[in-house]
């Protein structure tokens, strides 16, 4: 099975991460809990009348851990392409290599989509499915909309990347559904 490595634990990173984990998906969050949710209260996310985004934050990073996904507390200071397939994943202690790579931060990954080349006037362009112009690599939230940013906005975009990877991998369009327990 593919790893995928995410840069970014806001909504955007973690709502790939649970799709992807739930899916056996080996998957790596990079960052250090330094999302803008710790300053937001949130009205306007559909399906929760009112949350803290801290609160938010502390149950979405419980969600992802018991899915399976690893969160690494470390900034991400370079990614490179491997040779051959996928990409290189540097921090200040070390590096992992995946196949796939989510950008999911706000200001220090668009230096890294700059230096991969994929870097457009302060955004990084993506198509309908969260796939930058470099294969197997994604973008999503504040990123991709730094000036029109909604946590369940970037949410949405991190489950259509984790989405288009599963189907990739899977060979076939893939859906995560679930069903009510029987009685
Ligand atoms: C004061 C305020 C109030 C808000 N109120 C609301 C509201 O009421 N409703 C609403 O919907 N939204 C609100 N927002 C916006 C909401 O917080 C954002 O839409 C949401 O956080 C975007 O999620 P994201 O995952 O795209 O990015 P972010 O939440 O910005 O997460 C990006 C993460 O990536 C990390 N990162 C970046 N680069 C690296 C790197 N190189 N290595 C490792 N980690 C990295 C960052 O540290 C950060 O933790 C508010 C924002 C603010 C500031």
């Amino acid at each position: 099975m593919a790893r995928v490595a995410i840069v970014g634990d806001g909504p955007a990173g973690l709502s790939a991460a649970l799709l992807l984990a739930k899916n056996d998906v080996e998957t790596v969050v990079f960052a250090q809990d330094g999302t803008a949710m710790h300053h937001a209260h949130l009205f306007n996310y559909l399906g929760i009348e009112e949350i803290g985004g801290s609160e938010f934050q502390a149950t979405a990073r419980r969600q992802v851990t018991a899915q399976g996904a690893e969160l690494r507390d470390a900034e991400v200071t370079t990614i490179d392409p491997a040779d051959g397939d996928g990409f290189v994943v540097r921090t200040a202690d070390g590096e992992l290599h995946a196949d796939y790579v989510i950008l999911a931060g706000s200001k220090q990954a668009r230096e890294l989509a700059a230096a991969l080349g994929v870097e457009r006037d302060g955004r990084v362009p993506v198509d309908t499915e969260n796939r930058t112009e470099v294969d197997r690599l994604y973008a999503v939230g504040r990123v991709v909309r730094p000036e029109r940013s909604q946590a369940i906005i970037s949410a949405g975009a991190g489950a259509v990347a984790a989405l288009d990877i599963l189907s990739r991998e899977a060979g076939k369009d893939v859906h995560d559904w679930d069903t009510p327990p029987k009685e």
